[in-house]
């Protein structure tokens, strides 16, 4: 069979090890010539910024980050970072932090280093989102997308362990999601396999020894990989479902994501025998079911979306947003009924098996 295919590898600048952020940072913002500095971080993820910075001198603290970055914040540290002539922007803190830079750089074009605390992914990604009267909108720009990404997995070690596992989940989300996106191809699958094994080996060490940096790294490492794939590969369907249960439901991100997935897995694994191929020798298991739900036995995931404020009567309505959404080119054809038979699985945690057949 002929390999055809079309890839771009977004261009970023990655650094990566434990207990440098700062040292890091500061050679970072010298490399880059910036003079005036604007750190972004949350009032508290403020105490590990300080840290972060500890070897610069910026010109302005922005605190102000909310969940999914609301139009008003935006205009907030937009206007900020135009009234200090802001040349440089650092991030320190979670997707939503990381998500209120974007918002700044996607007006501005001012250069974004990221330094990430959990493992949401957001700063290898050229994704931004934005809340306007409560709907959320997404787009891509290179704009958004952050010159460097420093990675410290010490920063990480305070990330409670159900919040890491929630979170590592939503990158393992992103690495199974990827093999069946609109824009799948060879080089992202490879990503997102090998994102996989990280994933699957860190997460466990992470809940065995939340104080270890071991389990943090591999969880960090992988995370990054996860987001790369999801970057080049595009939302699938398990993104297309997620972005309307947290959009429209208000449902939480990374448990969202955490608890979607192995139904989604379970839906279309059947359709896609490669993926699910792949999906299973990354496990290192006979199956990719089996694989993804011995890690969430192992890390005692979150199980039913009952359990984040959804209900049986938001069905209907979600299905009618995210069938919209969902690209054709879904291995499983996806109808009302089907995802409906989905949402009603993950709402009480249902075995997800009783969706595979076809
Ligand atoms: P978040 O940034 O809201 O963080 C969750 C909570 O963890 C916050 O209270 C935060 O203060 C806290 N926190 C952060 N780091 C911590 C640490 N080291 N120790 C203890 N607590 C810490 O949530 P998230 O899951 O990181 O990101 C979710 C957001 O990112 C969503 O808005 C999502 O849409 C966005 N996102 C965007 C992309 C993209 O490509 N654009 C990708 C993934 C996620």
């Amino acid at each position: 069979m002929n390999l055809v295919f079309e890839h771009v590898t977004l261009g970023q600048r990655v650094l990566f090890g434990s207990g440098k952020a700062a040292e890091h940072l500061a050679a970072e913002v010298s490399r880059l010539g910036a003079q005036r500095v604007m750190v972004i971080a949350s009032e508290f993820e403020r105490p590990m910024a300080g840290q972060v910075a500890a070897g610069i001198d910026p010109v302005l603290w922005q605190t102000d980050v909310v969940m999914h970055v609301p139009v008003e914040t935006a205009e907030k540290a937009r206007a900020a970072a135009a009234g200090h002539n802001v040349d440089l922007l650092v991030c320190v803190g979670g997707g939503s932090t990381t998500g209120l830079a974007k918002a700044v750089a996607l007006t501005s074009g001012i250069p974004i280093v990221a330094v990430p605390t959990t493992y949401a992914g957001s700063e290898a990604t050229n994704v931004w989102g934005l809340t306007e009267a409560a709907r959320k909108t997404t787009g891509v720009d290179d704009r958004v997308l952050p010159a460097t990404v420093i990675y410290d997995a010490e920063l990480t070690l305070s990330l409670p362990v159900d919040l890491s596992v929630a979170s590592g989940l939503n990158g393992m989300a992103h690495c199974i999601d990827s093999l069946w996106a609109p824009r799948a191809d060879p080089i992202n699958a490879a990503l997102a396999a090998e994102g996989i094994r990280a994933l699957s080996q860190g997460l466990p060490a992470v809940k065995a020894d939340p104080a270890g940096l071991d389990g943090r790294e591999q969880a960090l490492y992988g995370c990054y990989l996860a987001a790369v794939a999801f970057a080049s590969a595009g939302s699938g369907i398990h993104h297309k479902i997620c972005h309307v249960l947290g959009g429209t439901f208000n449902l939480p991100h990374a448990q969202t994501h955490a608890t979607v997935l192995p139904y989604v897995l379970a839906f279309n694994a059947p359709a896609a025998p490669q993926a699910a191929a792949r999906i299973a020798a990354a496990f290192g298991a006979a199956d990719a079911l089996e694989g993804l739900q011995h890690l969430r036995q192992v890390l005692d995931a979150p199980r039913a979306l009952a359990d984040y404020g959804f209900t049986a009567e938001d069905i209907p309505e979600a299905v009618r947003i995210a069938l919209d959404a969902i690209p054709a080119s879904n291995p499983r054809p996806v109808t009302a009924e089907n995802l409906t038979a989905l949402l009603t699985a993950a709402l009480t945690g249902e075995d997800p098996k009783t969706l595979t057949d076809l």
